[in-house]
């Protein structure tokens, strides 16, 4: 393509609209022989619809090249037109598959906004096969594109709801994809002219995660947290706040699936907003499980939810998924990447690029790090990632910033004891746990202990949606540490599940977890002891000193299970309509070391190793003395930590602003004086 410099600097001047001709320009005139039916601005992506299938096969890598230089996501699909039948489809799969693959009816959906033919099956390399061949006869035979996906170890009526939803509301989706498409593609009006990050939630405490990035010319909300431990308005983030307006506002991005980072985005389209959510496949799909949880839990207890299953709806159909690593827009003069950030499966590190070059935030969302080397430990996650293009101003979570833990291996070693101690006198013990992480977690490793003798068997009870959840982190084995990859791809193993393992469906096995003699572990939601099944246990178990109740996560200022953990030994609770003193004489222990969140050291490891070291550090997610801490650490070690110069350390409260400058004093000026 002839051009002098970048189609994007040629591009800056122009409107929306022409810069969306010229684009559809430069596609017809680069792929002229794919007889192109229409080009469609779909969300961030560029869908280009074909009437000539074959074409897509031969044209995948002129589309790369067209991409490249567009620096454009494009994606080729066949038109509605030349794709036949979805029963004659449906019968050619079924007649055509590889002798030795099993596949039912049940088995293929059809997106038909996305001309993608979904098979799932437990043998996904055998199913395309070699050179991707059966992929390939089935588009040139069809005209529906084949994606290939993993049967999930365990069948998860989430993913299936989810794939429902979006077959029944294809129409909606198409059209709020388009509205998206517009407004990415919109004419940039006045541009970046300065780049102010506001924190609205989730500065200077754990809890209601929300932070606005401002440039003048768009306006993106990273993560929609919900405080489990805070009350009224208290729980939610500051939406109240002068600087955030629903209707200026282009993107939500969601670093992961805790209630604490996503727990009130479908709030914002009860409020009309119409605009696109990110976030990770994997992330999408716990997030539905965890926000319709929510939901049904204000339900039951009679109150109203503050958004409705319809709102969650209106959500996923405005959803965009963004794998690791790949780049999106997300408005005329913003970016956005996600890479691994270790805390539980899909979540990202969100590095957001603002102008052409002009300005780099890197927001943690929730992170872990550690070493790789002589790692022995059963761990879920692989450390998060530390290498980036650029980065000039840092968002780091510190939820142990001023706190060092004992090793995972120590933790490991620690819970096991403890629970053969339990097992000698008789006892139960108590494990809450968050549905997703830490549940994972605890089930991989009590099946390998009582597999290697290391703990006796004994029933292992898991209560709360954890099921579920696992469920779907089976449907994504390539997001999780290489060993345990590799026992579920390699060796068919299922880690997660064990014989002893009993899954905890209604009140009669619940009796049996709590009445039965002998010893037991029950593992059990909600984490922090503010809700869930695992208040049940407790009322029942507490006062039997032989029992012992084991906190392997972080327990928020103002939760009940902080609250214990602080001594308190009698606490009021309701049983059976009535208040009820329970006396805590069961063993109260705290193992810090299974944290999906970094512990000082891995903090500081993180910036060790993170390149480019970012000019701005802005701490939040922490109790004010962690943060503090970490401020302080970072200040006076920062040649340690290999910054050239010491970088700004900023500690926020919810509502400040922060104004942030770029290197380049030509940029720098052009933004103040233009
Ligand atoms: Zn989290
Ligand atoms: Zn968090």
């Amino acid at each position: 393509m002839e051009s002098q410099g970048t189609p994007e600097e040629e591009h800056r001047l122009l409107s929306g609209l022409e810069l969306r001709r010229l684009i559809v320009e430069q596609i017809y005139k680069g792929l002229s022989e794919a007889e192109i039916a229409k080009v469609e601005f779909e969300g961030p992506e560029i869908a280009i619809y074909v009437r000539n299938p074959q074409w897509m096969l031969d044209g995948e890598e002129k589309v790369k090249e067209l991409a490249k230089v567009l620096r454009k996501r494009i994606v080729v699909r066949t038109d509605p037109k030349a794709r036949k039948s979805k029963e004659y489809t449906l019968k050619y799969i079924l007649q055509n598959v590889p002798r030795d693959i099993a596949i039912s009816p049940d088995d293929i959906q059809f997106d038909e906004v996305l001309g993608e033919v979904r098979v799932l099956t437990d043998k996904p390399g055998k199913l395309i096969g070699k050179g991707k061949a059966f992929r390939n006869q089935v588009l040139a035979e069809t005209g529906w594109r084949l994606e290939v996906l993993r049967k999930p170890l365990i069948r998860s009526r989430t993913l299936e709801s989810i794939n429902e939803l979006y077959l029944r509301a294809a129409d909606d989706r198409r059209k709020a994809l388009r509205e998206i498409g517009e407004r990415v593609y919109r004419d940039m009006v006045i541009g970046p002219k300065y780049v102010r990050i506001v924190g609205l939630g989730g500065f200077g405490e754990v809890g209601r995660s929300c932070i606005l990035i401002d440039t003048a010319e768009s306006k993106i909300l990273l993560d929609v947290g919900f405080a489990q431990s805070g009350f009224g308005p208290d729980a939610y983030p500051h939406f109240d706040a002068p600087e955030l307006r629903l209707d200026e506002l282009d993107a939500v991005v969601i670093s992961h699936a805790h209630m604490d980072h996503v727990g009130l985005a479908p709030l914002l389209y009860k409020y009309g907003y119409r605009g696109s959510i990110y976030m990770t496949p994997a992330t999408r799909d716990i997030a539905t499980l965890m926000l319709n949880d929510f939901i049904n839990l204000y339900i039951k207890e009679g109150k109203e939810p503050p958004f409705t299953q319809k709102d969650l709806i209106t959500m996923l159909n405005h959803t965009i998924t963004v794998n690791y690593d790949v780049v999106t827009d997300l408005s005329p003069d913003a970016k956005l990447t996600f890479s691994d950030a270790g805390h539980i499966l899909g979540s990202a590190l969100v590095h957001i690029h603002i102008g052409q070059g002009l300005y780099n935030i890197l927001y943690s969302g929730d992170l872990k790090y550690y070493s790789i080397r002589d790692d022995k430990s059963l761990r879920l996650q692989a450390p998060a990632n530390t290498e980036f293009h650029r980065v000039e101003t840092l968002i780091l979570e510190s939820t142990y910033g001023g706190t060092e833990t004992p090793s995972r291996e120590e933790a490991e070693a620690q819970l096991l004891q403890l629970i053969n101690k339990v097992h000698q006198r008789g006892g139960k013990v108590m494990i809450p746990v968050m549905a997703v992480g830490r549940a994972q977690d605890m089930m991989v490793l009590l099946n390998k202990a009582m597999q290697e003798k290391r703990i006796p068997e004994m029933p292992i009870y898991i209560d709360g949606l954890i099921y579920e959840v696992t469920a779907i982190y089976t449907a994504y084995p390539e997001l999780l540490s290489k060993n345990i990859r590799d026992q579920i791809l390699s060796e068919g193993i299922n880690p997660f599940i064990g014989s002893q393992m009993v899954f905890v469906n209604d009140q009669s096995k619940r009796d049996e977890a709590i009445y039965s003699q002998g010893p037991a572990i029950i593992v059990s939601t909600s984490g922090m002891m503010v809700g869930g099944p695992i208040l049940e246990y407790f009322k029942a178990l507490a006062e039997d000193q032989r029992n012992a109740l084991v906190f392997v996560s972080y327990q928020a200022s103002g939760t009940l299970g902080r609250r214990i953990l602080e001594g308190e030994r009698e606490v009021a609770m309701e049983d059976d309509g009535k208040l009820r003193q329970i006396k805590v004489n069961l063993e109260v222990q705290r193992i810090e070391g299974f944290s999906g969140h970094a512990s000082r050291s891995e903090l500081l490891a993180f910036l060790r190793r993170l390149t480019p070291k970012p000019r701005t550090v802005v701490l939040n997610h922490g109790e004010p003395s962690q943060l503090m801490s970490l401020a302080t650490t970072i200040k006076s070690r920062w040649d340690r930590l290999g910054f050239e110069s010491s970088p700004e350390v900023i500690v926020p409260e919810n509502l400040e602003s922060i104004r942030v400058h770029p290197r380049s004093s030509k940029l720098h000026g052009l933004l103040l004086y233009s």
